[in-house]
């Protein structure tokens, strides 16, 4: 099976495997949970939720996809990791339902490395101030663990390698800053089915992979 080969060559890399199951069902999340995987993503709150009830609790879920404030609340008695930070709305929010549910909510800042503009994300010109305001704040409730990004899709592997370097060299700028002596922000989120190997390569220790592991989606 793929997936195992897959798993083995990240786990080689030293990297985190988040396992993409968006719109794929509970049978072939299952069916990867007993080879003995615990990270999986999902990008919709609403398809999280129907799903979560019909698995084992000790799948460590991960949200990685846009995050509307309002659906917050249903993520924050189990989310192992929100990878979409990209405002300060949204960081009051995480931290208002990690208050009510009596857990520090790991995320990561979304940064917006590719040059479409139909992707999220903090503009990396903009995260000093995002993180001065943030710092101001003292959101006890939430923890900032890393970076995340995708970079845009194209064939062409030059840019890709460029963006995620841009990501490695944000990631470099806020731990330096503003996490240097704390260990738990060191997650760098970037690659996907089509550039997980670039993403290797340039210092990714998170990739995100879907389609190779659970085949191509309908949607
Ligand atoms: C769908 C998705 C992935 C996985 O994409 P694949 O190309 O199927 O590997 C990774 N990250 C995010 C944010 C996604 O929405």
């Amino acid at each position: 099976m793929t997936f195992v080969k897959i798993k083995e060559e990240i786990s080689v890399a030293d990297a985190t495997l988040v396992a993409v199951s968006k719109t794929h069902p509970v049978q072939k999340i299952q069916t990867v949970y007993d080879l003995g995987h615990r990270d999986f993503g999902e990008n919709k709150v609403q398809e999280l939720m129907e799903k979560v009830g019909d698995l084992p609790d000790d799948i460590r879920w991960h949200m990685i996809g846009h995050l509307q404030s309002n659906k917050v609340k249903y993520l924050a008695p189990f989310v192992h990791l929100i990878h979409s930070l990209d405002r300060l709305s949204l960081a009051k929010e995480i931290n208002k339902e990690g208050r009510k549910a009596d857990r520090v909510i790991s995320v990561l800042l979304q940064i917006k490395i590719a040059k479409e503009d139909t992707k999220f994300g903090l503009d990396p010109e903009s995260i000093e101030g995002f993180m001065e305001k943030l710092n101001n704040r003292k959101y006890d409730f939430i923890k900032i663990c890393g970076v995340m990004g995708m970079a845009t899709f194209t064939n062409d592997e030059e840019q890709i390698r460029s963006e995620f370097l841009k990501l490695e060299d944000v990631f470099r700028f806020v731990k330096d800053k503003y996490f240097q002596d704390d260990p738990v922000f060191n997650i760098k989120s970037y690659g996907m089915s089509a550039d997980y190997k670039i993403a290797l390569d340039t210092g990714s220790n998170m990739v995100r992979v879907g389609s190779l592991i659970f085949g191509d989606r309908n949607y």
